[in-house]
């Protein structure tokens, strides 16, 4: 037992790892941090926590992280420690002279989900009004960009439709390619203690997760389906719901877009969308999906809640829409217990999608095309802003190497580990003249930079952060930053050197301007924060406390859309050089990249990613638990150790991606969802075989 002594202090914040957005208690003696307690009130948390947000916040004082500006002219050059002065003027003067040589559109931003909304939003404004182009993308790029599409095109928002305490009103749950025990383990509690209270459960998941069969919980279904196929499945279920009739033709009719509706039957009917007509395809016995069906519709109040494993897909979008389908279908929205939710990965992704972070849409989802939305900005900026939506990430990249797009603003995304096909990336940053990282630590990203910006951590900075509730969450300063400036000071001394004249004081006046500008957030301030404890949005004139369950009365587009979600199978295919189909995902000690988590003590609950592979594949090339094994698909290979295990099906291996050591993005594709370009990292035909070590 150690004594930590009596805290001298506490500050209320909310920690910065997934998007349940837990709040603690961050306990002060002098200027260190000796504990984080859960906060009792937290209402997303409720005194909770997991071991991520209480025992992980040692990464703030690592000795790792970077504390002074750095330049360098060439990547092959050594760093050169300079003043915040140099190093602003002369990423300044770089990006300015980019502009003026190749044009305004040469230079772009990528927004980081971690930071707060007001950085967000300012990094934005960064782009629009000082670079004068839309060249702004979001880390939500490789993850939820598909929900903001597919939630938009169907009820007229991206955003989940429930609170937290929504799922204790559910009496059937249908988790589809999520892990919350692991991935957002408070609200992964929460749900168990639902279940253990009787709540029925359906899990559609490549993988046995904890959730399909753990103690005291037993899922009625589990789907585990060939990597791929979420579509034909989630199709195959309205397919059942709309020919046995099970469907709820009043809220239909009050409430959907009626001839859309008719389409939508027409389409779903067609005995090609059977599940007997995908049992061979999905691999899923036909019986489990009537099963499965059968109770989402008529078990009471059905809720779905969904992760990465439906929107890391070439179809990712598709199977948003079509979750979106089977909840309009059953009446399953605007009322407690219900919904459809997306488990949001990091703490501010909604946030960062909301504040305006893509290159077609400002803050509140409106689009660049949209005059009036334009007029309130440039207003608000006194400037005139693109109606040319700017460049995605993916497309900056591909600019860059073919010669058209020459600088970059990073803040908080290690985009050569998080993002698909590392060597294009490389090679796209390697192309760029000027880029610029602005995060704690020298990531691998780092590695192609010319200016190095140090970063603040949540511990040292006012602003607020959005969970995947859309609960707006005080994130309070604890300590002064380490590195001399919050990122929001950082990123205005950067547009003021680019000949801006910004004059925040506080992040307070930033998110007046979000609310002065953006209608879901017009009632938002930090006085209403702080008496409220948290608000979620829309919270506005007509909705002055916030909203806990949005589409009461009617959808935000104003009547529900359903649209067709044909099967199209992704070009990754296995063949017999790669027979078997790789997936990823989180384990619960560990975050992401594990940037921050690799530099706590959580390091020693995982310490390298391991490759999970079913007992009869290990037994056919002669790998057992613990052995060394190669990973190799068409886009380069890795080595990592082996787990052998029935948690995944024969031809499905699956492994985690927090280490840099082992790289998991050299091996997956370049296939990206049709509709955002979120990256396909949850299908990729790989080979196995056994290694003779790392
Ligand atoms: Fe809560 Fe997520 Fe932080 Fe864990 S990682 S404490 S579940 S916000």
């Amino acid at each position: 037992v150690i004594d930590i002594g009596q805290p001298e202090r506490s500050v209320v914040t909310t920690c910065a790892y997934c998007g349940v957005g837990c709040s603690f208690k961050a306990e002060m003696r002098g200027d260190e941090l000796v504990r984080m307690v859960p906060y009792k009130d937290g209402k997303a948390n409720r005194g909770h926590s997991c071991v991520k947000g209480r025992f992980a916040y040692g990464y703030a004082a690592h000795q790792d992280r970077i504390l002074n500006p750095m330049v360098r002219d060439s990547i092959d050059q050594p760093w050169r420690e300079v003043s915040w002065d140099e190093a602003l003027s002369f990423a300044a003067t770089k990006m300015k002279g980019i502009q003026q040589q190749y044009g305004k559109e040469a230079v772009g931003v990528i927004t980081s989900s971690r930071c707060t909304n007001e950085e967000t939003y300012l990094v934005q404004k960064l782009t629009r009004a000082v670079f004068e182009n839309n060249n702004t993308d979001t880390c939500a790029r490789v993850c939820h960009s598909p929900t903001g599409y597919g939630l938009g095109q169907t009820f007229g928002t991206s955003a989940g439709t429930q609170d937290f305490d929504s799922v204790e009103h559910s009496d059937v749950v249908m988790v589809i390619g999520a892990n919350p025990t692991d991935g957002h383990p408070v609200f992964g509690s929460r749900l168990k203690k639902r279940l253990r209270q009787g709540a029925k459960l359906i899990v559609i998941d490549p993988r046995r997760t904890d959730l399909v069969k753990s103690p005291h919980i037993k899922a009625s279904h589990h789907l585990a389906l060939r990597p791929g196929t979420n579509v034909a499945i989630v199709t195959a279920l309205a397919h059942v719901i709309v020919t046995e009739g099970l469907f709820d033709e009043a809220f239909i009719q009050e409430r959907c877009e009626w001839d859309e509706f008719q389409d939508y039957v027409e389409f779903v009917s067609d005995p090609a969308n059977s599940p007997e007509a995908v049992e061979l395809l999905t691999g899923v016995p036909a019986e489990e999906v009537r099963g499965a069906a059968r109770l989402y519709a008529r078990g009471g109040n059905g809720a779905i809640y969904y992760g990465l494993g439906v929107t890391e897909h070439s179809q990712g979008s598709t199977t948003v829409i079509g979750i979106a389908n089977l909840a309009m279908l059953t009446g399953n929205i605007g009322k407690k217990g219900v919904g459809v939710n997306p488990l949001r990965g990091q703490n501010n992704v909604q946030g960062s999608c909301d504040m305006g972070s893509f290159p077609h849409e400002l803050p509140g989802y409106r689009h660049v095309k949209n005059a009036d939305v334009r007029d309130i900005y440039e207003k608000q900026w006194g400037v005139t802003i693109s109606d040319e939506p700017g460049l995605r990430i993916p497309n900056m990249l591909d600019a860059a190497v073919e010669g058209t797009f020459k600088g970059l603003y990073v803040q908080g995304e290690d985009i050569l580990q998080s993002d698909p096909d590392t060597k294009h990336v490389a090679a796209g940053l390697a192309a760029m003249e000027c880029v610029i990282v602005h995060d704690l630590f020298l990531n691998e990203t780092a590695n192609y930079a010319h200016v190095f910006l140090p970063g603040s951590t949540f511990l040292e900075k006012d602003g607020t952060f959005t969970n995947a509730e859309r609960r707006i969450n005080r994130v309070r300063k604890v300590m002064a930053p380490r590195n001399g400036y919050a990122d929001w000071e950082v990123t205005q001394l950067l547009a003021n050197a680019m000949g801006a004249n910004w004059t925040y004081t506080h992040p307070s006046q930033i998110m007046e301007e979000i609310a002065a500008t953006t209608p879901s957030f017009a009632n938002v301030t930090y006085d209403l924060l702080e008496e409220k404890g948290s608000v979620q949005w829309p919270c506005n004139e007509a909705k002055p406390e916030g909203t806990p369950t949005m589409h009461l009365d009617g959808f935000v587009r104003g009547k529900g859309r359903f649209i067709r979600t044909d099967y199209v199978a992704t070009d990754e295919r296995t063949g017999p050089r790669f027979p078997l189909l790789l997936t990823t995902g989180r384990i619960l000690s560990q975050y992401n990249v594990g940037a921050q988590t690799r530099r706590t003590d959580n390091v020693v609950w995982h310490e390298e990613d391991l490759l999970e592979i079913h007992p009869h594949d290990a037994e056919l090339r002669g790998i057992k638990d613990g052995d060394w094994i190669k990973l190799m698909s068409r886009s380069g290979e890795t080595s990592l150790r082996a787990n052998v295990t029935d948690r995944v099906s024969t031809g499905v291996v699956y492994t985690t991606f927090h280490h840099p050591t082992t790289q998991a993005n050299v091996v997956t594709t370049d296939y990206s969802d049709w509709a955002t370009n979120c990256p396909e990292y949850k299908v990729t035909a790989v080979q196995v075989s056994l290694s003779n070590g790392q």
